[in-house]
């Protein structure tokens, strides 16, 4: 499933194709992957003559400014991506969208394995037909995201830390891969998942902070290499492996003592940690 830098890559690679092209007209092949509006018509009239402007993101999602008074929302959940196609190859399975541009023989399909994808049609900056968008919480990214916020953030509630984090209405963005690599630090003792977020220490929730951005900013920069296909989740292969410091690592030597990482359910989530570095009682 994408997470926050996977959903960005797309967002650069897009923004570099698709800015400022003209939408000559949609095609709908699977019309249930379009939540609003519920009337397809309506989704190919709104965009058809419109010009692709500045692309967004919050969290996993995409947000694509179309011409002065929209905004094309996008959540690709399990298997959703954008592939630009030459025209005549628009009616493969799996793609249930295909944006045709004016005087280019090239347009953007939406491919998606399991349909679980989301597209909204919203008037700029409404929100509200979109429950995830609408309550999502900081972004990493934003600005906003300073350490004093995401300490506060811990420190207002007692929840287990893995759920804090997957909560797309504290933090939005993480997922599982983020979650389990911004526990464990290199060189020293990192947080078990299971952990309350209000009894963490200063180091720990400074370390959490760090591994958060450095992890998100080490993916974007492999996916800026690999993902040029607007495609990812490509398993967990090659220099993304190598990357990962716990998850999908079960049974594998941690990196700082060499004990095998575990793998067990924390917060309803398969997660990653190494017994020894990451403690569950300190
Ligand atoms: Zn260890």
């Amino acid at each position: 499933m994408p997470e926050l830098p996977e959903v960005e890559v797309v967002r650069r690679t897009i923004t570099k194709e698709i800015t400022q092209k003209v939408i000559e007209q949609v095609d709908v092949f699977w019309p249930r992957i379009i939540t609003y509006p519920e009337n397809q018509d309506e989704f190919k009239l709104l965009l058809a003559g419109q010009k692709i402007g500045k692309i967004g993101r919050k969290g996993k999602y995409l947000i694509i400014a179309i011409g002065e008074h929209h905004e094309l929302v996008v959540h690709f959940r399990m298997t959703g991506k954008f592939i630009l196609l030459p025209r005549e190859e628009r009616f493969q399975k799996h793609i249930h969208l295909f944006f045709h541009f004016q005087g280019e023989k090239e347009g953007l399909a939406y491919h998606d394995v399991r349909k679980f994808g989301d597209f909204f049609l919203v008037p700029k900056g409404d929100y509200r037909v979109i429950k995830g968008l609408f309550h999502s919480g900081v972004d990493p990214l934003d600005g906003a995201f300073t350490y004093e916020r995401f300490r506060a953030l811990l420190q207002a509630r007692k929840r287990q830390v893995k759920a804090l984090l997957l909560d797309q209405s504290v933090i939005a963005g993480l997922g599982n891969y983020l979650c389990d690599e911004l526990l464990w630090f290199p060189a020293e003792q990192g947080v078990h998942p299971a952990r309350l977020s209000n009894e963490l220490n200063e180091r720990e929730m400074e370390g959490m902070y760090r591994r958060m951005l450095d992890v998100i900013h080490h993916s974007i920069r492999l996916g800026g290499n690999s993902f040029r296909d607007f495609s990812y989740g490509n398993g967990v292969k090659g220099e993304f492996k190598q990357m990962l410091k716990v998850y999908a690592r079960e049974g594998e030597p941690c990196f700082n003592c060499g004990s095998p990482i575990k793998r067990e359910t924390v917060a309803g989530r398969s997660s990653h940690f190494c017994p020894i570095c990451q403690p569950v009682s300190i």
